[in-house]
């Protein structure tokens, strides 16, 4: 198994110097955590069986495209998506970084919604799928990363229909309400893009929960446990925190040039408590409120003065946005103002450098500092935090963490802050340096045990073995496909059988679901088509619906067509008189319209549905979370009044229906199937009171569910469209 790696960078960048490209190792956490993970993988595999696709890292002039390629692949297992000058600007620093990265992380007044940039996301996606395109083979495993290529799922999907497609995104997905602020053509189409993948994951099970969320209220599709079912196709939503290489942090003061690192840099200290914080520049992570709350912090307890010192390293990022030059000039002044006002002579209360550092300085930092100071505003995961537990071999030091930051969910034993209250942050300082050793060591024992258990390792492992298991599971969904040879099959069957009974459900069967029952009126095309059938020799056709039988007299009117309406409490056979099934008394219907009433008023959009045997509340058309948790008090309420009657309550498809308990779709067709002998039996429908037909029917026939779900039916199609092309094959026979 081939797996393709595809991230907006590519692990290696390429930069052209005195006319020679250069190649050199990126840095960040999603990129050495692959590679951490590919290094195993290839140990493992005994060969490079992978490829990176991603953008080289700079514009490459075109006559230095081909020399990139080669180079790229033949040392670095890499394939560059060249992406022109002009196009980054709107593309990335455009919709990923004016757009999508503010929503994402709850900053709408800093979104931009400009369309240039909506489209140019939209081309940059394709022009990663051109060069996927001329790679992937059909066992490949694709990988996509974050929100740079939302659109990538489906873009493969529609080439590609079978083959493994994993998503994960690296940053938060939004709650509903902010998610929505997208244009409607935007949002829907960043859904369905996405859900063009086998498996989506996320870091967290809140932001899995708001995915699905989005996914229900914006598209309309329901989940089970996290599972989706779109046109044939298994969708699996998932959590997948994301973990780090733990033993290379662990491990790294047993090295002796990180050792001698941690030596300099403690004698620098000179004693000195400190504290630690790295973040790259961003208005997310929350850096001019942790500086608010170190402020506060030497204010309310000057008897740390002289004895601490915070080490801000702040790592460069996206310089090309007006907004990230401001943080920087407002970070400056501020360390400016804090160490003009506490300093003394031989004490600056800050230490700041502003660049980024290799791993032996980063984890000598990690070594040394006594707090670490993790306040994100928003972050969807934050791997310092882990790194700084990680690289404590002797278990000494605290982590304070904020509760915005997606690592809390793991790091539950860190000091957790809310990063917008600075009176917190002050506190927490004092406290974190306060605390005693032994308490440092429990907390981080604990912490250091799960970062060891759920590593980057078991992290890539844990999401590509469920990317596979979905692709199994999807060979082996309970639905049976009604393939093209049972369609073969089937019309051989018709052609040569002698008394042929078909029973048709009618709403979501031979006509789509709409918002109101009176909207289903059949189309022409439908009515000959029925009327075709109804007059095919030796041929019974049924209509078995839970419609009242004025509708079906109305809708229906044809000479040669059988009629079931309420679910089998009324049968017309062709050209006779409705004939009742069972007599039943119609005494509990005021009191179940008034339990029916009231729970139409609460639920907005609800509406009931009276036959003359049944009643039904519909709630297609509500706020189904609401509509959901309400459907079931009102089964409940139903179930204690109908108990001792001969009534039944079934919760359907977004409806409530009260009917009578021995009648069904299923005694009905015993009635025609007791009148002749029938060698060819099709029965279709699509929601639950279809169960009991296909139930009574007998083994030899053909019944077919329509839609992708549990079903007694032998078979499973998956729209009407299908079943209507099923009968106008029979027509031509
Ligand atoms: N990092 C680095 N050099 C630096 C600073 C940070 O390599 O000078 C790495 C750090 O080890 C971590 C990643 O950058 O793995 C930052 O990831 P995080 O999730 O904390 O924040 P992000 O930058 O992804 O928002």
């Amino acid at each position: 198994m081939r797996l393709i790696l595809v991230s907006n960078r590519l692990p290696i960048s390429t930069t052209k110097e005195n006319n020679k490209l250069c190649f050199q190792s990126s840095v960040g956490g999603l990129v050495t955590g692959l590679s951490d993970y590919i290094n195993q993988k290839v140990k493992a595999e005994g060969k490079k069986n992978y490829l990176w696709v991603g953008w080289p890292g700079s514009t490459i002039e075109e006559n230095k495209q081909k020399k990139a390629k080669e180079v790229l692949l033949k040392n670095f297992q890499s394939v560059p998506v060249f992406i022109p000058e002009s196009q980054m600007d709107k593309f990335y620093y455009g919709f990923c970084n004016r757009t999508i990265w503010p929503l994402f992380h709850y900053y709408p007044m800093l979104t931009s919604f400009e369309e240039k940039y909506w489209k140019s996301y939209q081309q940059i996606n394709e022009v990663f799928m051109n060069t996927l395109e001329e790679i992937i083979k059909p066992d490949d495993v694709i990988w996509i990363h974050d929100y740079h290529l939302m659109l990538l799922p489906q873009l493969i999907r529609k080439k590609f229909p079978t083959v493994k497609i994993g998503f994960f995104l690296h940053i938060p997905f939004p709650v509903y309400e902010v998610f929505r602020l997208l244009p409607k053509d935007w949002r829907e189409k960043i859904l369905n893009d996405l859900l063009g993948a086998d498996l989506v994951g996320f870091h967290t099970y809140e932001y899995t929960q708001y995915f699905l969320h989005c996914v229900q209220r914006l598209l309309g599709y329901e989940h089970d446990m996290g599972s989706l079912i779109i046109n044939n196709r298994l969708v699996k939503i998932d959590t997948f925190p994301m973990g780090i290489n733990f033993e290379k942090f662990n491990n790294a003061i047993q090295n002796q040039e990180i050792a001698s690192e941690v030596e300099t840099l403690k004698k620098s200290l000179n004693g000195m408590k400190s504290i630690l914080s790295i973040d790259r520049l961003d208005y997310t992570k929350g850096i001019l409120h942790r500086l608010r709350g170190y402020e506060k912090f030497l204010e309310e307890h000057p008897e740390w003065h002289e004895k601490v010192v915070f080490l801000l390293i702040i790592v460069p990022s996206r310089t090309g946005i007006d907004h990230y030059l401001q943080i920087k000039k407002q970070v400056d002044e501020f360390v400016g103002k804090i160490n003009g006002k506490f300093g003394k002579i031989g004490w600056n209360p800050i230490s700041y450098q502003y660049k980024s550092f290799d791993f032996q300085k980063l984890v000598s930092f990690y070594i040394i500092a006594d707090v670490g100071l993790v306040t994100p505003l928003r972050d969807g995961m934050n791997l310092v935090a882990k790194e700084f537990v990680a690289s404590k071999a002797d278990k000494k030091g605290v982590l304070i963490l904020s509760e915005m930051a997606g690592a809390i969910k793991e790091l539950c034993e860190a000091v957790a802050v809310n990063p917008n209250n600075i009176t917190e942050i002050a506190n927490s300082l004092h406290y974190s340096l306060s605390m005693d050793e032994e308490e440092q060591k429990n907390r981080n024992e604990i912490m250091q045990k799960r970062l060891s258990n759920c590593n980057v390792i078991y992290w890539a492992e844990d999401f590509l073995q469920r990317l596979q298991q979905v692709h199994d599971e999807k060979n082996k969904l309970k639905f049976n496909f009604f393939t093209s040879n049972d369609k073969i099959k089937l019309q051989t069957d018709f052609k040569t059988a002698k008394n042929k009974l078909v029973m048709l459900d009618y709403d979501g069967t031979l006509s789509p679901l709409v918002k109101h029952p009176s909207l289903a009126k059949p189309s022409t095309d439908t009515l000959t088509l029925l009327k075709e059938l109804s007059l095919l020799e030796t041929m019974d056709l049924v209509i078995t619906s839970g419609r009242d039988k004025a509708t079906l007299n109305k809708w229906f009117s044809l000479p040669k067509i059988n009629l079931i309406a309420e679910h089998g409490i009324w049968i017309k056979y062709a050209g006779k008189e409705w004939e009742i099934q069972k007599e039943t008394t119609n005494d509990w219907r005021p009191q179940i319209i008034n339990i029916l009433q009231t729970y139409t008023n609460r639920v907005p959009g609800s509406f009931i549905e009276e036959k003359e045997y049944s009643l039904c509340w519909h709630y297609r058309n509500c706020y189904q979370e609401v509509a959901k948790i309400k459907s079931k008090e009102l089964a409940d309420d139903l179930i204690s009044f109908v108990a001792n009657k001969d009534l039944q309550v079934v919760q359907g498809s977004k409806i409530v229906e009260i009917r009578n308990t021995s009648v069904n779709k299923g005694t009905a067709a015993l009635s025609f199937l007791s009148k002749k002998d029938y060698d060819f039996i099709l029965a279709a429908g699509d929601d639950y009171t279809d169960e009991d037909l296909f139930a009574a029917l007998p083994q030899t026939c053909y019944s077919i569910k329509v839609g992708m779900s549990q079903s007694k039916a032998k078979f499973n199609i998956d729209n009407c469209g299908s079943l209507i092309e099923i009968l106008k094959s029979l027509l031509l026979l």
